[in-house]
């Protein structure tokens, strides 16, 4: 018991203590301050564009966002995003577009999309609709639709725990869109070598709250959507009237604002790529010592495990010891591992392990899984 509660929920997370407390500082101001926090400012304020700038400058420095590309705050979330993409980039449902496949949500991805384009499917699902890896550089190279306005990856599957631990570089020059809503700034983007046209992230996992995601698009990609594109989706709308179109979530882009602060003064993408790569070790190396007791999906030997979401079982899925297992995590402090998603994820829970999860936290939860072991194995 470490007297705090320990998230390792894949979304809504905590942020560092530290973010947490001054965001609201920033948010909240005390009676004798005489200021509005970012919760009560207008979006057309001078104050909110402060923190605007802010944002997008914090962004920019610690993501290295080189000055083709222009950077949103979009609304609508990860799922606004599945039909903002084909809808900007595709002029009519006719327009191609090629898809990779290799889990929940990449899957839910190219759903939303055909509404909006032709999509070919690029697929690394099994029959029964799991996933275990991804489909290799030359297998896309040889499959993707040359006739592509945009190849779709995305860079980790936060239900499957696949990762792109480096966005590839393709043969095609076909410009790379990512769904990063569950990676983003955990490790350093090649944007000119992957030849990243945009990559989106909602802010519920490792950078911020619900509500807002950040969009970051090349600005030769502009001024292409579909004439039905609604305003609120489309970029050149949002980008010409400076993110403020309409009444954008104030708040949630402080806080995004103050995450970026706290990962630039952390070191950075290096830093932050350490980090969690060490804090995903303790707990894969833990299930790979088990003897079985504990089990992932995704091989030892593979090179796409995800360092931000670790699937496992207990003593493959032996419902009695599962749910004890979840018991005594709670009498721990320790939640979070049990998710109900609209999509079957079978026997296996998950250890989602963003920023707001420290290393040492990740160790109690190692430790944990080590006594339970020892006890029920
Ligand atoms: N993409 C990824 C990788 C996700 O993990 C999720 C789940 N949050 C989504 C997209 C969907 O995001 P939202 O719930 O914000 O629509």
């Amino acid at each position: 018991v470490t007297g705090k509660v320990l998230n390792f929920s894949p979304e809504p997370t905590n942020l560092p203590p530290a973010v947490e407390a001054e965001v609201q500082r920033r948010a909240f101001p005390q009676p004798h301050e005489l200021r509005l926090g970012s919760m009560a400012q207008s979006h057309r304020s001078p104050e909110f564009g402060a923190v605007l700038e802010n944002a997008l400058r914090v962004t920019r420095e610690v993501m290295r966002v080189p000055p083709e590309y222009e950077i949103l705050f979009a609304q609508g979330g990860g799922h606004g995003q599945f039909a903002a993409v084909p809808m900007n980039l595709c002029s009519h449902p006719g327009e191609e577009a090629t898809y990779v496949v290799n889990g929940t949500w990449s899957k839910r991805a190219v759903e939303e999309a055909s509404k909006y384009c032709t999509p070919t499917v690029i697929s690394a699902l099994n029959d029964d609709g799991s996933c275990t890896t991804l489909p290799s550089v030359d297998r896309i190279d040889a499959e993707i639709n040359p006739r592509s306005k945009f190849l779709y990856v995305c860079s980790n599957e936060t239900v499957n725990g696949l990762e792109l631990h480096d966005l590839p570089r393709l043969a095609s020059r076909v410009p790379l869109v990512v769904d990063a809503s569950s990676d983003f700034t955990s490790k350093p983007i090649a944007w000119r070598r992957a030849n990243v046209g945009i990559l989106f992230a909602c802010a519920s996992k490792n950078i911020g709250h619900p509500g807002v995601t950040a969009v970051i698009i090349r600005r030769d990609l502009l001024n292409r959507a579909n004439p039905m594109t609604p305003g609120i989706l489309n970029y050149t709308t949002n980008l010409s009237a400076g993110n403020v179109w309409n009444t954008i979530p104030t708040f949630n882009v402080d806080v995004v604002g103050v995450m970026m602060e706290w990962l630039r003064d952390a070191g950075g993408m290096a830093a932050a790529e350490a980090v969690s790569t060490a804090k995903a070790k303790l707990i894969y190396d833990l299930i790979d010592n088990s003897n079985g007791f504990f089990g992932t999906p995704v091989d030892r030997s593979s090179p796409y495990r995800s360092r931000m979401n670790v699937p496992f079982c207990v003593d493959d899925g032996n419902e009695e010891l599962t749910n004890l297992f979840l018991v005594e995590a709670w009498e721990r402090g320790i939640v979070g591992l049990k998710t109900v998603t609209p999509f079957k994820s079978g026997k296996y829970l998950r250890a989602s392990l963003y920023h707001g999860v420290s290393y040492d936290e990740a160790r109690v939860l190692a430790g944990y899984m080590s006594e339970f072991m020892a006890k029920h194995a």
